[in-house]
């Protein structure tokens, strides 16, 4: 008998119908002989929606973020329920626990709280008593008893630190794709679907726009060593591992392409080229709470220079500000530039660690499409650059063409 810990996300249960389809998968595995914890997402739609519903509430500030995870984790307390209902109903047994009663205790940063602890002793005395546990994804609780959220995906994390916790043998995330692709298959409709991929080359593509997996659960994944498979919930094709590297993976260069829109650019002109002004510039960001990605500093000419660095569409309205107050600090010429429109495109792959040339052939190959680089950067197993937003989807194709990625049998 295997322990097997399932996760099916918001496509996958956003019908009745489609959550009577996971609830009859659930009680397969479970019926070949198998102890079965299904972590379940909200609907499809639902949280986006329950964002709008607080933010017309609350038009004049943003609402306190424990009331969002207060509201949020309503989403997977409605499916954990509803797919036990309809487990029930096929003859089954389940039963519905949400993040505080599985013992998952987080920190207290709410809305993208960190785990902290697992203690599975209810989850398992549910599954001795011969039931399915129906756990709800992307919650848990601080050890004051406050509901806590894990950031948007984070029914994944919910999965995969349950896996870990308990041991499983088997941890599989059921989404609305075979698995994971050489780039998102909407994008570039000849990507082929990755059998094997190593922890880092997943992580690189979560955190650079590849969303079929939210990045922290890999990293979780990683730290834990939790092998896990992204698989379809519609069909019984087989998917992609996910798992730590071996020497065969090297052998190739690129594993993948990822796009990330809604990116912004901020450039500061002419300021001083002395030590502490880039200090200013991103203790303003940081005290903001903004992430930021890439970052560029030009060579100064006469004592001054220009740094320029981007950050999500959505924090340049309060990076605007938090800048304008250190502004009057970076010498009188230093003035401030923004620009929208923006998406990064990366390249990722272990074999970049003993194969030269990635960016070369990047560029060649954007520039053979005609698209002008506007930032670059790059790390041991990525290579990133920004380039227009209108023009991402174009450049996602030519250099996944370029990297001979494309499908043989669609292209
Ligand atoms: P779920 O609701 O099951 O968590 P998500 O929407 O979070 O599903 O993730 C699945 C989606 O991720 C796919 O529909 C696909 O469009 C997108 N995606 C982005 N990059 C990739 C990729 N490299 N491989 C597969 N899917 C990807
Ligand atoms: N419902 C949450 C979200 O939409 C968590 C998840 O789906 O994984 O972000
Ligand atoms: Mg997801």
């Amino acid at each position: 008998m295997a322990l097997i810990v399932q996760k099916y996300g918001g496509t996958s249960v956003g019908t009745p119908e489609r959550i009577r389809n996971c609830a009859r998968r659930i009680l397969e595995s479970q019926r070949a002989g198998n102890q079965v914890v299904a972590v379940v997402s909200a609907m499809s739609g639902v949280t986006d929606n329950l964002i709008k519903l607080a933010r017309e509430v609350s038009p004049n500030q943003d609402p306190a973020e424990r009331e969002m995870d207060v509201l949020l984790a309503t989403g997977e307390q409605t499916t954990i329920a509803l797919t036990a209902m309809a487990i029930n109903d096929l003859g089954g047994k389940a039963v519905s626990l949400t993040g505080a009663q599985a013992g998952i205790s987080t920190d207290k940063v709410h809305t993208k709280a960190r785990i902290v602890n697992i203690t599975p002793k209810a989850v398992k005395q549910m599954l001795d008593e011969g039931n399915i546990v129906m756990l709800a994804g992307f919650q848990g609780q601080t050890a004051g008893g406050e509901i806590t959220t894990l950031g948007r995906g984070g029914s994944d994390l919910t999965a995969i630190a349950m896996a870990g916790a308990i041991q499983a043998d088997l941890c599989q995330i059921f989404t609305d794709v075979d698995g994971v692709y050489t780039c998102d298959p909407r994008v570039v409709p000849t990507a082929t679907k990755i059998p094997e991929i190593s922890y880092d080359e997943m992580l690189e593509m979560a955190s650079s726009g590849s969303k079929v997996m939210q990045s922290r659960s890999v990293e979780f994944a990683k730290k834990f060593g939790v092998r896990f498979e992204v698989r379809n919930s519609m069909n019984h094709n087989p998917g992609t591992i996910v798992k730590e590297e071996n020497k065969g993976m090297e052998s190739v260069v690129v594993r993948g392409v990822s796009i990330e829109r809604n990116q912004a650019k901020v450039t500061i002109d002419d300021v001083p080229d002395r030590p502490g002004v880039s200090a200013a510039i991103f203790g303003a960001i940081s005290k903001a709470n903004i992430m930021v990605d890439m970052i560029v500093q030009n060579v100064s000419t006469d004592g001054l220079t220009d740094i320029s660095f981007t950050l999500s569409t959505a924090d340049l309205p309060k990076a605007e500000s938090a800048l304008r107050s250190v502004l009057v600090s970076l010498g009188e010429k230093a003035a401030l530039r923004t620009q929208t429109g923006v998406a990064k495109l990366s390249v990722v792959g272990i074999g970049m660690r003993s194969h030269s040339g990635v960016a070369a052939r990047m560029f060649a190959a954007l520039s053979e499409a005609g698209i002008n680089i506007q930032m670059i950067s790059t790390s041991e197993i990525k290579v990133a650059v920004t380039v227009e937003e209108a023009l991402i989807e174009k450049a996602a194709r030519a250099v996944h063409t370029a990297f001979d990625l494309d499908d043989k049998a669609s292209a």
